[in-house]
């Protein structure tokens, strides 16, 4: 379903952004890790059970420089970018009246200036090669706001807009430009939210999601199955936030 193709996969090498690779490698494509750290083990794992090609590159997404340079490096590697996955993000919960300007402005620096940044770095290739699929990880937090988190809901309403805004730009293109928001999703950024009970009174369906819920709706997004969908926002979080 996506052989052949190039996906850059930004926070990869943990959680949603691990299972998408893997889910994405499954599918044929060949994956372009960014992470902070270039560890090789995930990536060996990839070549090895998908036959596909892999590499990781360190690079910080909030650092425009370094995104640039960077994606330089992977269309050299492999000849274009067709996928995005801005999927790397960082939390700093408090509540607004304790929170510190660090705080805020680090979470909007990686959160939503890293999504501009990546564009910005594949856009080039997605133009020359009238096609590209970018999917945004948003949240519901961007969508509902989430109480202690007033920078991060404020970075992830931000990668709605710039969603809609490139979706517009872009499309003429043939680049689809959607987000995907999800609800609580097993991973290490939730491990430390408390206890599982109480948010399951709130979900629907009951459970937390699990990071390869995300990479299906990931694939269908980076898939021919969706050519006619752009700007949209899919939320992802068993019912909660409906
Ligand atoms: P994790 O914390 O498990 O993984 C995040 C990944 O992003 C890590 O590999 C991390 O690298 C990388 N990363 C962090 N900062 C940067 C940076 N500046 N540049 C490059 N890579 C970076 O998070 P999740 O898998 O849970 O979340 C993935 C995305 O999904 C995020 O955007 C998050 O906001 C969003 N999301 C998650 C939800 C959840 O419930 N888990 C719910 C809604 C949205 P390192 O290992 O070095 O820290």
């Amino acid at each position: 379903m996506l052989n052949g193709k190039t996906a850059v996969i930004t926070g990869g090498l943990r959680g949603i952004g691990a299972a998408i690779a893997e889910k994405f490698a499954s599918l044929g494509a060949n994956i372009a890790i960014i992470d902070m750290n270039a560890a090789d083990e995930f990536k060996s794992k990839l070549i090895e059970i998908y036959k596909i090609d892999a590499q990781v590159y360190c690079c910080d997404v909030s650092d425009t420089n370094s995104c640039k340079e960077t994606v330089a490096k992977i269309t050299e590697d492999f000849g274009g970018v067709d996928i995005l996955v801005n999927n790397a993000g960082i939390t700093r919960d408090n509540l607004i009246l304790t929170m510190e300007e660090e705080d805020f402005d680090k979470v909007i620096d990686v959160n939503l200036k890293g999504c501009f940044n990546m564009i910005k770095a594949c856009g080039r290739s997605f133009i020359r090669k009238k096609y590209g699929k970018i999917i945004n990880i948003a949240s519901i937090s961007g969508l509902i706001g989430l109480p202690g988190q007033a920078n991060y809901s404020a970075s992830k309403a931000g990668i709605i807009g710039l969603t809609k805004a490139v979706a517009k730009e872009l499309g003429g293109k043939n680049v689809c430009c959607n987000a995907i928001a999800p609800g609580f999703i097993a991973t290490d950024m939730t491990k430390d939210l408390g206890s599982e009970e109480e948010f399951l009174k709130s979900i629907p369906l009951k459970r937390l999601g699990k990071p390869q819920d995300v990479a299906e709706l990931a694939a269908f997004l980076a898939s021919g199955a969706s050519d006619y969908i752009t700007g949209e926002v899919i939320r992802i979080d068993g019912g909660l936030a409906m």
